[in-house]
């Protein structure tokens, strides 16, 4: 691990990249794996990726994770202002002196996990942001479980993700990869996997393929107060879900007799029309939602 510098905080909380100073020895291109940098390095597949996102001239972006910049002068392009959150004090210092002169980038250094969406926004008077990252794979989870936790601040959201993540986020019920990571990402958002990208597009290639992921979100249904669960219950909720899918080869009713008994599960599966040896992994969202309402 490396240290983290000390950090001068700006209007919107977090760290401006050009507020560190760089020891020179440290400026050379020295890559942190354990930071899951793999930098896209084709050309073909950033463009393929810039033109699959309805950016429009007016949005705010946030990109995660911008290493080298790969992604951020196109999306610099296409959007109004592109806020990049880089976690290594290294490859930020370098975008901060790479984008200067552009007037619409900034790059802010530190960890997108601690990074509120919304207080971003306001200090650009953005209602809402365009999220896009190519991930560090080690976390997809938690930022994904972080920025959806706040889904009225996203506009949209698109990011780069192991093939076989973007195949849980966007599986239906009923499937094998249909789990905990879908039900979060669809109860905000349709996620649609838009394509696939090989190793060979990062440099170093990854172990895995990638794949694009493009999130449209719920927003109006968030407004119009029908959200299949409120926002203040959203992370019960979760808990819920993650219970309920804790062991794959139990039945819904197992996972969840332990805290509801078993008595009441049965009786809000049948009162649901739910089968009482379903698995959690048949339900869909609005189902697993319904359940949540007549127990928790
Ligand atoms: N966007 C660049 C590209 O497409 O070439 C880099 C993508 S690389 C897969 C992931 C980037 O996320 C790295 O630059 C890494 O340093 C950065 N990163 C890792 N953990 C992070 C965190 N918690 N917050 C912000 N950035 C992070």
């Amino acid at each position: 691990m490396f240290a983290i510098p000390h950090i001068r905080h700006d209007s919107t909380g977090l760290a401006p990249a050009a507020a560190f100073t760089y020891p020179r020895i440290r400026l050379a291109t020295r890559r942190r794996p354990k930071l899951g940098q793999h930098f896209l390095t084709s050309d073909a597949y950033r463009r393929r990726i810039v033109e699959a996102l309805a950016l429009g001239p007016d949005d705010l972006v946030i990109e995660i994770g911008p290493g080298q910049g790969a992604m951020t002068g196109l999306l610099a392009e296409r959007a109004s202002q592109v806020v990049a959150v880089e976690l290594d004090p290294d490859l930020a210092g370098k975008l901060a002196r790479q984008f200067a002169d552009a007037l619409n980038v900034e790059v802010i250094t530190a960890d997108i996990l601690e990074v509120d969406v919304g207080k971003i926004c306001r200090a650009h008077g953005a209602a809402a942001a365009f999220v896009f990252g190519n991930l560090p794979y080690y976390i997809t989870s938690p930022i994904l479980h972080h920025l959806l936790e706040a889904p009225e601040r996203i506009r949209a959201l698109a990011c780069v993700v192991q093939l076989e993540v973007a195949e849980r986020i966007t599986a239906q019920p009923g499937t094998r990869d249909y789990g905990y990571l879908s039900v979060l990402a669809q109860l905000h958002s349709h996620p649609r996997l838009r394509f696939r990208i090989p190793p060979g597009a990062f440099s170093p290639p990854p172990a895995v393929v990638s794949a694009l992921v493009t999130f449209d979100m719920k927003s109006g249904d968030m407004l119009a107060g029908r959200a299949p669960v409120d926002e203040a219950r959203q992370g019960d909720f979760l808990a819920f879900v993650k219970a309920s899918f804790a062991q794959k080869r139990k039945t819904l009713a197992n996972n969840l007799a332990g805290k509801y008994g078993a008595d009441r599960v049965h009786g809000a599966l049948r009162s649901l029309g739910i089968r009482e040896n379903a698995r959690a992994e048949e339900l869909s969202v609005a189902e697993l939602s319904g359940l949540f309402r007549r127990l928790a």
